[in-house]
């Protein structure tokens, strides 16, 4: 039976990937930080809290990370964990290259001295692209990161690259645009968005309110996305893979669909910060926009080019932005019943 350890198990990746590895008859341990009160929710959504091997773990701390590889000895290290929300890291800039940057250097570190022949599985991030240098993003587009999270991230990528070509490790990383779920963070804008309208669909009166509604996202499920991991981790070269759908989408569409999914007819009127939706149905005024949730600098555009995913590894993402967001909405107005 192989053995996985993964960083970042109580987040939406972790809950996924831990399913998935279960499913192939993996042994699961999973790093969880020490805090007041265990967060463990999507591991239970999931079905899987009681068949996976919980250990205190945290990427700031060198020696713990040393103990709990040595303990565990896994066959493949899945590096997930990460402050991940690109709005925060301009309030926590020193903690998101410690955590996202130095992390990275800390476990792969640890696995050079104690078991270099570990696999390795690096998260990266279409964030590292920026302000795009190309359209669509390939492996070989040049990075041109846009946050603090983004600029630590590049980092973590180039480290895990660094430690492949220095020590020969068998180290990937996973190049993976938006990944999105009914477990997505309540803080990113598609669930923040299914859930106000559901809420809405449920008689509430708060109006959604968010920020840039042109920026574009190249949105894929996250289940199929952790499927595209492991597959990298079975390879006889580690490489670095882009994990994408190849479709764009403007937020405002994402809110268009997920709308539609719950039965409004959205109409949207004006500019900037002035722009509006109403439900044509109802007459109900479901989203406004504040300058609040504008960022300092922003990424317009992301859309991937999956080819080399696609053609080495056989991976293809199976769930549609329309799907997904209907995936999502629904999920949310099934919950609030
Ligand atoms: P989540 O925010 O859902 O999960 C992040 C996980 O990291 C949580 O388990 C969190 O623990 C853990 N974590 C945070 N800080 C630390 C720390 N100091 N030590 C150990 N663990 C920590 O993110 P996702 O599941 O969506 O993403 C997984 C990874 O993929 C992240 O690295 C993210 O940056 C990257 N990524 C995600 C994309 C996406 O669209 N989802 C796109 C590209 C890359 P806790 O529960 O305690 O907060
Ligand atoms: P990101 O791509 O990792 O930053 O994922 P997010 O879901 O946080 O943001 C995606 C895009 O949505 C960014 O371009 C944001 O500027 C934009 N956006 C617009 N309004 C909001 C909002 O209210 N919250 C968030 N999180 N993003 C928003």
């Amino acid at each position: 039976m192989k053995k996985a350890f993964i960083t970042g198990i109580t987040g939406q990746d972790g809950a996924y990937l831990s399913k998935f590895l279960l499913e192939k008859g993996y042994e699961v341990h999973g790093g969880v930080r020490r805090i007041s009160q265990p967060e463990t929710v999507r591991l239970e959504q999931v079905g899987v809290l009681k068949d996976v091997i919980i250990h205190d773990f945290d990427l700031s701390e060198p020696y713990n990370i040393v103990r709990v590889l040595q303990t565990v000895a896994p066959d493949e290290v899945y590096n997930l964990g990460a402050q991940s929300f690109v709005g925060s890291s301009w309030d926590l800039p020193v903690y998101a290259a410690d955590v996202n940057g130095i992390g990275v250097l800390r476990i792969l570190d640890a696995l050079r001295t104690f078991a270099p022949q570990t696999r390795f599985y690096q998260a990266s991030t279409s964030e590292m692209f920026g302000l795009v240098q190309a359209v669509p993003q390939s492996e070989t587009t040049r990075f041109y990161p846009r946050s603090p999270y983004g600029v630590a991230k590049v980092y973590g990528h180039y480290i895990t690259m660094n430690y492949r070509e220095s020590f020969g490790m068998h180290a990937s990383s996973g190049i993976l645009f938006n990944h999105e779920s009914p477990l997505r963070g309540k803080e990113f804008v598609t669930r923040k968005i299914t859930l106000a309208l559901a809420r809405l669909a449920r008689g509430g009166t708060d109006t959604l309110v968010l920020g840039n509604l042109d920026a574009k996202r190249d949105w894929g499920f996250a289940g199929d996305y952790v499927k595209g991991m492991w597959m990298m981790l079975q390879q006889p070269e580690a490489d670095d893979y882009v994990l994408a759908t190849g479709v764009t989408t403007p937020i405002r569409d994402f809110v268009r669909f997920a709308a539609e999914a719950l039965g409004m007819d959205p109409v949207f009127e004006g500019e900037g910060v002035e722009e509006t939706a109403t439900d044509r149905k109802t007459g109900k005024r479901i989203v406004e926009i504040s300058e609040k949730f504008f960022r300092p600098a922003e990424v317009d555009l992301l859309i991937g080019d999956p080819t080399k995913a696609r053609t080495r590894l056989g991976w293809q993402p199976e769930v549609t932005v329309r799907q997904l967001a209907e995936m999502m909405a629904k999920s949310d107005y099934d919950a609030l019943g």
